[in-house]
């Protein structure tokens, strides 16, 4: 990393915690250790960068590092350990067929590792086992999109925030979970104080600082509060009548569902109270360039789906989509959910946007791959994936680049699972994780800044992470790993790739084929770049082809969606049936993401800069809650629900959160007081759609915690 005037190399790469996508440089100083500054030329950030982004220098040292292939716990060679995976894979295959065994990935993956795993899994083994933790994060929009625009697509850009008139953020506490895209905004109003932010969340979070309006919504109240919203624009007639016939079909049997529900109602169901429901919706109706970005808030609960679709119909029936400054905007929660999305990450997906369930599609990547097996049908959702593996029925496991014994619902169950199971792979660069010590194999991989590849954020800006140091010990990427374990299962042409570079190309010709129409999503964008233009890959968001200049970088600009009649479509939806509170478990656990700690800090957790912002887990709860319960400011608290397991953190009393719910953060794990895993309480309920779990709102009781 010396250059030849003896200066360090700086190095443009980007950031791998959240979906924003940050442009980052890091410069490898003579001491060794790296500096990183924001890329002031990338479009998602503009140099700017938060805690976490300036800290990644601080995270790179080895401590916890898997360094050498470990099997049964002992030191291994790579071809030991390699050998070992495919012949169990070939075995476990042959004995119990390709359903029996499964991937589980992550959305920290690279786009090339995500589309080698899935290649291998889908048309060589033959089974859509293979699942991501991007299922707890982005599952109910890609369901709510796929219903909605008949393609998993998002329609806007980040330069819309600064577009608007009016932004909801919708279960988004972006200033600390999207805290660049939150800048930018902050940014803007201050320039333009007429920008109004309206944020609706159960808890006022750092990110309600910055709104006009605050709506505190009950748990899960967000389909009826759209809905209502919905009703009140027909009402007043803000709808766009001719777009609605034009470009969209539906809309009469939500009319029918939504319409003539009482203002009592509505309130009780969100549990707002009047007038703030008429400055919301006052708001929304006035406002033409508004754009709505939700997250977890909306994505992790029984009725995800129905909450994307709600807000979603909102914006169609007035129009209010694919142009500047408005339409519906998940926020994706990790750096890549959205590259695993375009090769088909997901079990019910395929690669290049393609549906699993659509013979066409499966004969598409078929013939593009010359596999020899298709899988035919969805394989098994994150969930359902470690039921199975509890239950005998996967009997051949591989984690990559994730920490499930931590961050899954019913954790507990899962650790148990995983436990339980014949043999498991797990791929990661720590070696200490909770995950990785149950392993039968571990599998060092490279991490940030070791390894290459590329990643898609939020508004589908493909970006470059490149290498700047060498990986430790003999740490291999996963792509690599991947497709050592292919080749000895005798899959060698089809996975004899010898870098990145080669699995993009190949990416990148299967998402430009001209299948004859099979394919009803072009993202052809992709096959302008080849391996001689990857390593200088400047970011660039499809659909625009690289190298041309921007045109439009928003979907459905033109009213055309992608179902076959080229109509979008409205959902009804339902508010979700709220049976989790009851006199047992009385309030509702919220849990979330702090500012300064990225999911089970197997990283953040190593900067002392980013610990010293919060030390430890906390509950937050309501003061009265606190006087009810006999729970005192900074006491222990212990919290129990329905799954059997119990939680004991420090409570923080405070009025930001709303009465009758508590706030967890998900991050800490440990088994001792005050450090337990909180996702070990929540049960494994999900959205029927998406699959995605309700991570959100869990009954839950608290007491006062006696240390034996
Ligand atoms: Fe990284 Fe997200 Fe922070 Fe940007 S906003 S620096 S992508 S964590």
């Amino acid at each position: 990393n010396i250059s030849v005037d003896n200066t360090p190399v700086e190095t443009k790469t980007t950031c791998p915690y959240c979906g924003v996508g940050c442009g980052v440089i890091a410069r490898v100083e003579e001491d060794g250790k790296v500096s990183i500054k924001g890329d002031p030329d990338h479009p998602a950030n503009f140099g700017r960068l938060c805690s976490k982004g300036s800290a990644l220098g601080e995270t790179l040292d080895l401590d916890g590092r898997a360094l050498e292939p470990q099997v049964f716990g002992a030191p291994a060679s790579w071809d030991e350990a390699l050998d070992l995976v495919a012949a169990r894979f070939k075995d476990t295959i042959a004995e119990f067929g390709p359903e029996s065994v499964a991937f589980y990935l992550s959305g920290q993956l690279l786009t090339e590792d995500y589309y080698v795993a899935n290649k291998l899994m889908k048309g060589f083994i033959g089974s859509a086992n293979i699942d991501t933790n991007s299922r707890l994060c982005m599952a109910s929009s890609v369901a709510g999109h796929k219903r909605a625009f008949g393609s998993d697509t998002v329609p806007g850009c980040y330069e819309d925030l600064e577009l608007a008139d009016l932004i909801v953020l919708v279960g988004s506490n972006m200033g600390w979970c999207h805290p660049v895209l939150y800048q930018r905004i902050a940014a803007e109003k201050a320039r333009r104080p007429s920008l109004k932010v309206v944020v609706i969340d159960p808890r006022r979070t750092a990110t309600s600082d910055i709104a006009d309006l605050h709506l505190s919504i009950k748990p899960d109240g967000d389909v009826a509060l759209f809905n209502g919203l919905l009703a009140h624009l027909i009402e007043t007639g803000v709808i766009d009548q001719t777009y609605i016939a034009a470009h969209t079909h539906g809309f009469s049997e939500v009319f029918e569902q939504i319409m003539g529900q009482s203002l009592a109602d509505l309130m009780m169901q969100t549990g707002l109270p009047a007038m703030q429901l008429r400055q919301f919706f006052k708001l929304f109706a006035a406002s033409e360039k508004v754009v709505t970005c939700y997250s977890q808030g909306v994505n992790q609960s029984s009725s995800g789906t129905d909450k994307v679709n709600a807000i979603i119909n909102c914006h169609l029936a007035t129009g209010r989509i694919g142009k500047p400054g408005m339409g519906p905007f998940s926020l994706t929660g990790q750096p890549n959910a959205m590259g695993g999305r375009e090769v088909g990450g997901l079990a019910n997906m395929l690669a290049a946007h393609m549906d699993l369930e659509n013979p066409r599609h499966r004969e598409s990547a078929q013939n593009f791959w010359a596999a020899p097996t298709m899988a035919e049908k969805p394989g098994l959702k994150a969930v359902d994936m470690f039921k199975a593996v509890a239950d005998g029925r996967i009997k051949a496991l591989w984690i990559m680049s994730t920490n499930p014994v931590v961050s899954m619902p019913d954790a507990n169950a899962v650790k148990a699972a995983i436990e339980a199971c014949p043999f498991v792979v797990v791929s990661d660069m720590q070696a200490d994780t909770d995950t990785a010590r149950l392993a039968h194999v571990l599998l060092p991989a490279s991490g940030w800044g070791e390894k290459s590849g590329t990643v898609t954020n939020s508004e589908r800006r493909i970006s470059r992470q490149r290498p700047f140091k060498a990986a430790p010990g003999s740490a291999q990427p996963d792509w690599w790993q991947l497709a050592e374990v292919a080749r000895r299962m005798g899959f060698a042409q089809a996975f004899a790739y010898t870098s990145p570079a080669e699995i993009f190309a190949e990416h990148a010709a299967l998402s430009g084929l001209n299948n004859n129409g099979s394919r009803d999503f072009d993202i052809s964008a992709y096959r302008t770049i080849d391996a001689q233009h990857y390593d200088a890959l400047s970011p660039f968001q499809w659909p625009q082809p690289l190298g041309t200049a921007p045109k439009d970088s928003r979907f459905f600009s033109n009213g055309k969606f992608y179902h076959s009649d080229g109509k979008a479509r409205f959902s009804a939806t339902a508010p979700a049936q709220s049976d989790r509170v009851n006199d047992a478990f009385p309030l509702t656990l919220n849990t979330g993401r702090v500012r300064d700690h990225w999911h089970t800090m197997t990283r953040t957790g190593k900067s002392a800069r980013l610990s010293a912002h919060l030390a430890e887990p906390f509950a937050e709860i309501h003061p009265l809650d606190g006087r009810d319960f006999g729970i005192e400011d900074a006491a222990l608290v212990e919290i129990t629900s329905v799954t059997g397991q119990r939680v004991i953190v420090r409570a923080l009393l405070s009025e930001r959160q709303s009465r009758g719910a508590i706030f967890v953060p998900m991050h800490w794990t440990g088994e001792v007081a005050p450090t337990g895993r909180v996702d070990t309480l929540i049960p494994s309920n999900t959205d029927p759609i998406s699959g995605q779990p309700a991570l959100k709102s869990c009954g839950v009781a608290i007491k006062p915690c006696v240390m034996e």
